[in-house]
């Protein structure tokens, strides 16, 4: 499929919104009275910092919603603003935040069902209306609903949209898009769906192994089985890796993407020599202002005297996963929760590990004064935050006396 040639088609399209509905006023309103926090901006206002008791909260100086995510969670208000009546679906989570997937529903905003890990799209009919969410779909999605004739309402953020112009600047040129990425992940798989040959590298460890392959080949057998499910169909290593451009899921470590940039370029460059770079080796920047500004804001917050970090955000999230790496790669005390009821009490919490497992810490909260460093990832209302610091503002109140 021409993908580039079906999505101008698509944006012409009378069934096709990417810009909201005019109601963005009364919409603003309900968000802020649904979504923002008092307490949030007054610890905003007294410098990321406020002392209650022996707690004394230090947030991150960017943290939470981007606005990216204000952006589309805004359209799909407006969208059930405008369709009142209408079915509406969205095709994955909007965001990966469950209080805000929990509203959705609440809006009579349905899910695709999920069968045997495929989407069912058989429940949707001609004009219903389809939003796709944040990080986008893939252009089969698109090509299939646009063939029933649904409504799309598409609030994926331009920056997802800048990296499927990059993979389509690569397949134009006939380089291989290599990915830095989460193959399962919904943005990965939109991403990889507009590139023409691609393969997709977790992280620098994976892209070493592909870049030891251009230089100097290896077992074709393992390359394959290792990337069987991150790679385009009929991929071939011997072939495919002569001409590289390099892409990205946004939400990636930013330093890691960058790295793995200079490794192929170095690699290519070694390669094939400074004349011939060019021909085999293409980088734009595609990373996420807001990505960015979030972890490096992290990276200061765990130089600070915290005793513990709370790292806010939905568990399939993976801005909110890569805050907790940067934290635990500090050996701090770091916990990943989503929701305040994952603080069971003063003694146990109950939290995610970045192998996915969920845990539960006995006696996280030392006792006497202490510092904790709060941030939040880019799908978290501030609302959910302010939870998370009351309970823990009131569990510190009830602590016995030592
Ligand atoms: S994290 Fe970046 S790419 Fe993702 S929705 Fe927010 S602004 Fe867009």
């Amino acid at each position: 499929m021409d993908t580039k040639t079906f999505k101008r088609t698509l944006q012409h399209s009378e069934n096709y919104n990417r810009k909201g509905f005019g109601h963005q006023a009364e919409v603003a309103t309900q968000l802020q009275s649904e979504y923002q926090s008092s307490l949030i901006q007054e610890i905003r206002d007294r410098n990321y910092t406020l002392q209650r008791g022996d707690v004394t909260i230090r947030l991150a100086q960017a943290f939470g919603f981007c606005w990216g995510v204000e952006r589309a969670v805004a359209m799909a208000y407006e969208t059930r603003k405008h369709f009142p009546t209408e079915r509406i679906w969205i095709t994955n989570e909007i965001i990966h935040n469950p209080s805000v997937n929990q509203r959705m529903q609440e809006m009579q905003v349905g899910f695709i069902p999920v069968e045997a890990g495929k989407k069912d799209f058989s429940v949707v009919a001609n004009n219903d209306v389809v939003i796709l969410p944040a990080f986008g779909a893939s252009v089969q999605e698109m090509q299939l609903l646009s063939e029933k004739g649904c409504k799309i309402v598409d609030t994926t953020c331009p920056w997802v949209s800048k990296v499927w112009n990059t993979v389509e600047k690569h397949k134009k040129g006939e380089y291989t898009s290599i990915i830095h990425g989460k193959y399962k992940h919904e943005e990965t798989v939109a991403t990889s769906s507009f590139a023409g040959k691609y393969l997709i590298v977790l992280n620098l460890q994976e892209a070493q192994y592909v870049a030891d392959y251009i230089l100097n080949g290896g077992n074709r057998e393992e390359f394959l089985q290792k990337f069987v499910k991150a790679c385009s169909a009929g991929f071939d290593p011997d072939k495919d890796l002569e001409r590289v451009g390099i892409a990205n899921q946004t939400t990636m470590l930013k330093g890691e993407t960058e790295q793995i940039g200079k490794l192929f370029e170095h690699i290519m460059l070694q390669k094939y020599g400074p004349m011939e770079l060019n021909k085999h080796f293409q980088s734009f920047n595609t990373i996420c202002d807001a990505t960015q500004e979030r972890q490096d804001a992290m990276l200061e917050l765990v130089q600070e005297n915290v005793d513990l970090m709370i790292v806010i955000g939905g568990f399939n999230s993976s801005n909110t996963t890569q805050l907790q790496q940067i934290s635990e790669e500090r050996g701090l005390p770091s916990y990943h929760i989503d929701i305040v009821e994952r603080i069971k009490s003063r003694d146990a919490i109950e939290h995610r590990q970045l192998n996915g497992e969920l845990v539960t810490t006995k006696n996280w909260l030392p006792a006497g004064e202490i510092v904790v460093g709060v941030t939040s990832g880019a799908s978290t209302p501030d609302k959910v935050v302010e939870d998370v610091i009351e309970r823990i503002f009131a569990l510190k109140a009830t602590s016995p006396v030592l």
